[in-house]
């Protein structure tokens, strides 16, 4: 099983006591570990090694836990299925001859297959909250700020951050309590999480909880999914918690809205990919247009360069206003309308994913149906907010997620709301 789940498995121990002391951890592909190998699923990136330690890896070091190895991911994390990973496709541990979900397959796939206890993903549109509903582990999306990204191979710099897989909420809560917190070497992280102590937030309190269930996150959801998602929500009302229907008009835009900005930044982002300082290249032959052009058609995989295609194009002049102005005042509508949402209720809940997990391969040649299958996941993003997806249960025994979604900075709230389930 694990020679899908690692690109590369090497053991990198921790200091000799911490928190994690005992603990293995997988981690993605896109994080950087000093000396050992991280090519973001990607030809471009096959023999990088980098010189230097994301923040979030020196963390894990310092904590005590163990690296296991590098998990198999979409290519630069543009995906939902892992089957854009140069490197192949990773097997669903719980659900055979199916997608583990992505962009994090292989983190997910390793906690769920107990390769690791533990797992780091990365989340800039759902890669760590889908991978986690499709292999029934937890998986927590921090809101924008809380963890460093010094070290995270930049997709859609806006929009992403690193979250942790556990079996349990607590234990996804107990990686989160060592990487979340403010970094110097990241201008955008916060001071929040300094001092929080996300483990004991896991009592699975949720007695008087209010759950704002918004009607549009179960529109054109799997009607199996939708079953297993109303069977939970009755599970925290037994235990005390009320849930009610909001409204959050602007999400029917998230979608595109979501890829017209993660486009764009992916398209910027990955220019440093020439193959002269970065990646793979194809040897130069005296004229530099055809030899940066060599290396990024022989370096990235079609889905890569379909979204650098179009990102380049949202954001020349003539189209920025069209496309990427206008998907930047979707945002704001997106976050306007979770602060409303919010004020009415303590959380939201909907289904992680509006779909179980595919069968492997089923997904290919249909991009536009991987993008939609994003609809419940990429508003949370445009909204810099954080939520946590935890197993609800099964249907036709495939896993299914229940998301649920926060104040910014309200992380301790969910684990305690999560913990009830998981
Ligand atoms: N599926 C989304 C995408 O392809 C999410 C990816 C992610 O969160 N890295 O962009």
């Amino acid at each position: 099983m694990s020679d899908d789940i690692f690109i590369t498995e090497e053991r990198i121990e921790g200091a000799e006591d911490g928190p994690l002391a005992g603990k293995t951890v997988a981690v993605k592909d896109n994080i950087s570990t000093d000396g050992v190998r991280t090519t973001c699923g990607s030809r471009m990136l096959e023999d990088y090694v980098p010189p230097y330690d994301a923040t979030v890896v020196s963390r894990l070091k310092d904590a005590g836990a163990t690296i296991v190895g590098k998990a198999n991911m979409d290519e630069f994390g543009m995906g939902t299925t892992t089957e854009t990973s140069y490197f192949g496709e990773t097997d669903n541990p719980a659900a055979p001859g199916h997608v583990p979900g992505g962009s994090s397959g292989g983190s997910a796939a390793a906690v769920a297959a107990g390769e690791a206890d533990l797992a780091l993903g990365s989340d800039t549109g759902g890669s760590v909250r889908c991978p986690a509903a499709f292999c029934g582990v937890v998986g927590i999306k921090p809101t924008y700020g809380l963890v460093s990204r010094y070290g995270l191979i930049a997709y859609g710099n806006s929009l992403e951050q690193i979250g942790p897989f556990g079996e349990t909420v607590e234990d996804a809560a107990q990686l989160l309590d060592v990487i979340a917190g403010s970094d110097d070497r990241d201008a955008t992280t916060r001071s929040e999480g300094d001092d929080a102590n996300y483990a004991d937030a896991a009592t699975g309190d949720v007695d008087g909880l209010s759950i704002g269930v918004p009607t549009e996150l179960l529109e054109g959801a799997d009607e199996g999914v939708v079953e297993t998602f109303w069977e939970a929500l009755d599970e925290l009302e037994e235990r005390g918690a009320t849930y009610h229907e909001v409204s959050l008009p602007s999400v029917e835009h998230a979608v595109e809205a979501y890829y017209v900005i993660a486009m764009s930044e992916a398209s910027s982002n990955l220019a440093r990919f020439d193959g002269v300082r970065y990646g793979h290249s194809g040897g130069y032959d005296g004229n530099w247009n055809e030899t940066f052009a060599r290396a990024r058609e022989e370096g990235f995989g079609d889905e890569v360069k379909r979204r650098v295609l179009l990102g380049t194009y949202a954001l020349s002049a003539g189209y920025h206003d069209k496309y990427y102005k206008k998907a930047q005042d979707a945002r704001a509508w997106v976050k306007q309308d979770f602060d409303e949402a919010l004020s009415e209720a303590d959380v939201l809940a909907s289904p992680t994913m509006p779909v179980p997990p595919f069968e492997l391969g089923e997904s290919l040649d249909d991009p536009l149906q991987l993008y939609l299958a994003d609809a419940n996941t990429v508003p949370v993003n445009l909204a810099d907010l954080p939520a946590i997806s935890v197993p609800a249960g099964e249907t036709d025994g495939l896993p299914v997620g229940l998301q649920l979604v926060g104040p910014a900075f309200g992380e301790e709230r969910l684990i305690r709301a999560a913990s009830a389930l998981a």
